[in-house]
């Protein structure tokens, strides 16, 4: 697994740098974050779910939402809006109150 960091949507808050478990990403010129090690992201969605403008996707295999289909998660409160993005543009959206997580 691995993550998409788009440009145009970054604001450079460095937010992600912050809570990559493995360091692997940082600030880079332009001032936009790059991931800097793809192949060592194991996936845990961190950085998406702490990026501000959801400028983070997680790229997702062909077991869940086809290979090619992007993972956002949008946060609203204590309301975790996952958002699945499939190849052909489909989109399916899951909301979570993390309040609420040991429900699940
Ligand atoms: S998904 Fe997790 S391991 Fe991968 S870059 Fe983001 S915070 Fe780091
Ligand atoms: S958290 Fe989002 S906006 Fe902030 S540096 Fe990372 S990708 Fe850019």
């Amino acid at each position: 697994m691995s993550i998409e960091i788009n440009k145009e949507k970054c604001v450079g808050c460095g937010r992600c740098t912050e809570v990559c478990p493995g360091s692997l990403i940082k600030i880079g010129e332009n001032s936009n974050a790059e991931i800097k090690e793809p192949q060592r992201c194991w996936g845990c969605v961190s950085c998406a779910k702490e990026c501000p403008v959801q400028a983070i996707a997680l790229f997702l295999g062909k077991d869940i939402g086809g290979l090619g289909g992007r993972l956002f998660v949008k946060k609203e409160e204590s309301l975790l809006h996952w958002t699945i993005v499939k190849p052909d543009g489909r989109k399916e959206i899951i909301t979570v109150d993390s309040r609420e997580s040991n429900k699940y």
